[in-house]
């Protein structure tokens, strides 16, 4: 029988719920257990994919092509496992399932009540991942979902398949709000079915207000006592604060809480989240978690893992990197959610190379000269000019909907060209850096990406055929081009040389693509068509030959990479990124 641990957060969010669940998943798979990982999200939306980074972090996308929470990307990071659609449940997900099922006739005449048919569809869910043998199977859900998707490459296996020891469930949100009341429900329903087989973990927040200049235990007292109140009693606590636990606050959460000293533990700021699972360690949270299940640790391997965390730690010579993005600035204040996977996939490449990577954010806003019509999104205070680019090791053009900054990532993409600074683009990155060089090099002056111009006479870049009707039923939800899909490798291209292979597979989020009928007078220019998806003959990477680096694909490396191995394309990158700096 599979193992539940529920893992839900205390007196605030944004206090490091996911990372701490993926962490507790990379120390029980160290001691020898299959270990999968579940992302519980309150919100009605359906999928994370309709809503703007800024307002959620970053839209992860999974190898099956669902757009998730940036959590889902955290436990494939640490546990280094492809996760899938299951493994992603909201509360639309859910009552659209269960709406779904009634109208079907699937609850046989029944009265479909909130209690108990919401929390048995979420059982029920959570229990398919723990038992499932996951590999795509084309199910109607998914199809229903991605009506664009053409095919599936049957090949792929997710999840590593088989049953899992353990299923990791993180409610998201606070206990105490009525959003995540009937996950709770849930999660208490089948401790109740069956008690030795489920675990509580409360993940609270311990503050050290500046006036008093004392940790405060109250708030976290008073969590527990809400998630007792919703029946459940919690078996540890994980106590987040900005420095370690003392004997006397663990005493006094041990009294109070209702749990054993020893099963309070400390999780204090860290630089690295890379380094959570090697604190817990240190406070022996895998071995109690196994005793209270009655099992013991089977191997114990963290060595690789913590051999990483020295290089993190101790990696004093930078690279230094620019993102030239859009989603960053919220009022006064600078986000870093939005592009979660790419700063992790930099910090894993950089690490390759024992680099400390400083990652630095360029709103693409910057370099839009006041001139640029308005339609096209020119900034109204573009203030900076963008030779400062040439301050960069390296520079990358993320992806991103929309016209908002994009005339200011343009010449950003060109300045790079003409100055030889290594250049990575992701999916818009990819499209703008043809739009540049047609523009450009090729002197189509008109061109442009029908996602900005929809009337644009020369549309080097354009609307996906099958994504037309989509756009125009306005049926945007979980309607892009997501997920894995095959690409071929040109031999001979840094492409080719970077992956070792000439057959790739790289997850996708979009709507639109290098438009087939401006290819040659790309081509006749120096652009390497590198790599193509054999069945629907759609550029996915592009190169220049000129070195030091220019490569931008149509899909996301990203969230491929893993800290202890980075994607090629990001590694190749940073090599390139290093080099110019030695220069
Ligand atoms: N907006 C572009 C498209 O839909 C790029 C998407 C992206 O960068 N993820 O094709």
């Amino acid at each position: 029988m599979p193992k539940f641990i529920f893992v839900a957060g205390g007196v605030m969010s944004g206090i490091g719920k996911g990372v701490a669940t993926a962490s507790i998943g990379k120390i029980l798979q160290s001691k020898g257990f299959k270990v999968t990982a579940i992302k519980i999200d309150p919100y009605i939306n359906v999928d994370a994919g309709t809503m703007n980074p800024i307002e959620h972090g970053e839209i992860f996308v999974t190898a099956d092509g669902i757009e998730c929470d940036q959590d889902v990307g955290n436990y494939e990071r640490f546990i280094d496992e492809n996760l899938t659609t299951d493994n992603y449940i909201t509360t639309g997900r859910v009552y659209q399932a269960v709406i779904n099922r009634e109208r079907n006739l699937g609850y046989g005449g029944k009265c479909v009540e909130v209690v108990p048919h919401i929390p048995e569809e979420v059982i029920s869910r959570i229990k398919k991942v723990a038992y499932s043998q996951r590999s795509w199977d084309g199910s109607s859900e998914s199809k229903i979902r991605n009506r664009a998707r053409i095919s599936k490459p049957p090949h792929q296996k997710f999840g590593g398949g088989g049953r899992a020891d353990f299923v990791l469930v993180e409610i998201g949100g606070t206990v105490g709000e009525y959003q995540n009341l009937l996950f709770l429900e849930a999660a208490r329903m089948m401790k109740l079915a069956n008690p030795k087989d489920v675990l509580f973990i409360l993940v609270s927040y311990l503050p050290i207000p500046e006036m008093i200049g004392e940790m405060k235990t109250k708030p976290t007292q008073t969590a527990v006592r809400l998630l007792n109140e919703a029946g459940i009693q919690p078996d540890i606590i994980l106590g987040r604060s900005r420095v370690p636990l003392d004997e006397l606050r663990k005493r006094k959460i041990s009294i109070f809480c209702n749990v054993q000293k020893k099963d309070v533990i400390s999780a204090p700021d860290i630089e690295s989240i890379y380094e959570i699972p090697i604190n817990f360690e240190k406070e022996n949270l895998g071995n109690q978690i196994l005793k209270k299940f009655g099992l013991r640790p089977r191997k114990k391997n963290l060595k690789d893992w913590g051999k990483l965390v020295k290089v993190i730690k101790t990696a004093k010579k930078p690279v230094k990197i620019g993102i030239v993005g859009k989603y960053f600035e919220t009022g006064k204040f600078t986000l870093m959610d939005s592009y979660i996977s790419i700063i992790e996939a930099i910090k894993h490449a950089s690490w390759f190379f024992k680099r400390r990577p400083e990652i630095h954010w360029l709103s693409a806003e910057y370099y839009e000269p006041a001139q640029i019509p308005k339609k096209f999104g020119a900034g109204e205070n573009s203030s900076r000019s963008v030779k400062e680019l040439k301050n960069f090791d390296g520079i990358i053009v993320p992806g991103g909907f929309g016209s908002r900054g994009i005339e200011g990532k343009i010449k950003a993409i060109e300045f790079c060209r003409k100055n030889k600074i290594p250049y990575l683009g992701l999916c818009l990155g990819m499209q703008l850096a043809v739009v540049e060089f047609a523009r450009n090099v090729c002197k189509i002056k008109d061109a442009n990406s029908t996602e900005f111009e929809p009337n644009c006479r020369q549309p080097v870049i354009d609307v996906m055929p099958e994504q037309k009707s989509i756009l125009k039923e306005k049926s945007y939800g979980g309607t892009m081009r997501l997920g894995e899909y095959k690409c071929k490798i040109k031999p001979n291209t840094i492409s080719s040389r970077t992956y070792k292979t000439l057959d790739i597979v790289e997850r996708h989020r979009h709507r639109y693509e290098l438009n087939n009928a401006f290819r040659e007078a790309l081509e006749t220019k120096g652009m390497v068509m590198a790599g193509i998806n054999p069945e629907k003959d759609l550029i996915e990477i592009i190169e220049l030959k000129e070195p030091p680096f220019f490569v931008a694909v149509q899909f996301h490396p990203e969230f491929k990479s893993r800290p202890l191995r980075p994607h090629p394309l990001f590694r190749e990158f940073i090599k390139a990124c290093i080099k110019k700096r030695a220069k």
